[in-house]
């Protein structure tokens, strides 16, 4: 099976001219690389300029359009040509106070425009109440991300025994077959145990990520 590996770029870089530069250079260097999908995830005011690598989006809104001022429905997010939606981040839930309530409405409306949604997770719990209410035939096109809050940005990645843990606890939970991720620090150096040892399918990458070349080692450790 094919890792996935998901860049989520958040609010960087600040310029059009920046993201295209980074985006191209990702592009350069992961073009050929067979044992990967690799997914960027830019600012929504990117989205329409970047082409050639699958895109996804960083967030999106629960209904398909009306008087949301400031928000972004999936709907549109499909019309861009994107394919995957981060849903629940830990720094939405934070900064925004999205729950997981709003976690889940958003994944409906995900599924119902026929893409795939990201949801970020820091525990068990948000598993079973972002999904609440899903049919198993629905469950099975939801990615599922492990991001402890403790290891986002820090620089202190989860350890691999408790990473695999709770893999293998979403994996009980939603089925052996889920896709999940493990998002948290990673770099080019610990990468390859989540995914061997931690029996991950695939990576969220936050800040690596805005470095081609570390984003291109970590991509080439999994290939
Ligand atoms: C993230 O925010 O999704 C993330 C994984 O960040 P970082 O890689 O910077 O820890």
């Amino acid at each position: 099976m094919k890792h996935l590996v998901v860049a989520n770029w958040k609010m960087n870089p600040n310029s059009l001219v920046g993201a295209k530069r980074l985006f191209n250079s990702v592009k350069t260097r992961v073009r050929g690389l067979k044992g990967v999908n690799v997914v960027i995830c830019p600012p929504f005011v990117y989205l329409s300029e970047l082409s050639g690598l699958t895109l996804g989006a960083q967030n999106c809104f629960w209904k398909d359009k009306g008087a949301f001022t400031g928000e972004m429905s999936a709907k549109m997010l499909k019309d861009l040509s994107c394919k995957y939606v981060i849903v629940g981040h830990s720094e939405r839930r934070r900064y925004l106070k999205e729950t997981c309530r709003m976690a889940n409405e958003k994944i409906r409306a995900v599924l119902s425009n026929g893409l795939i949604p990201i949801l970020c997770i820091d525990n068990i719990g948000q598993v079973r109440r972002g999904l609440k209410g899903f049919s198993k035939k629905e469950i099975k096109k939801v990615i599922v991300a492990y991001e402890p809050i403790f290891a986002i940005g820090t620089g202190k990645a989860c350890s691999i025994e408790k990473a695999k843990k709770i893999n293998l606890a979403i994996r009980k939970i939603l089925g052996e077959k889920t896709v999940v991720l493990y998002g948290g620090s990673v770099n080019p150096e610990n990468a390859k145990a989540f995914i061997e040892k931690a029996q991950f399918q695939g990576l969220l990458i936050g800040s690596a990520s805005l470095d081609a070349k570390k984003f291109n080692q970590i991509v080439k450790s999994l290939n």
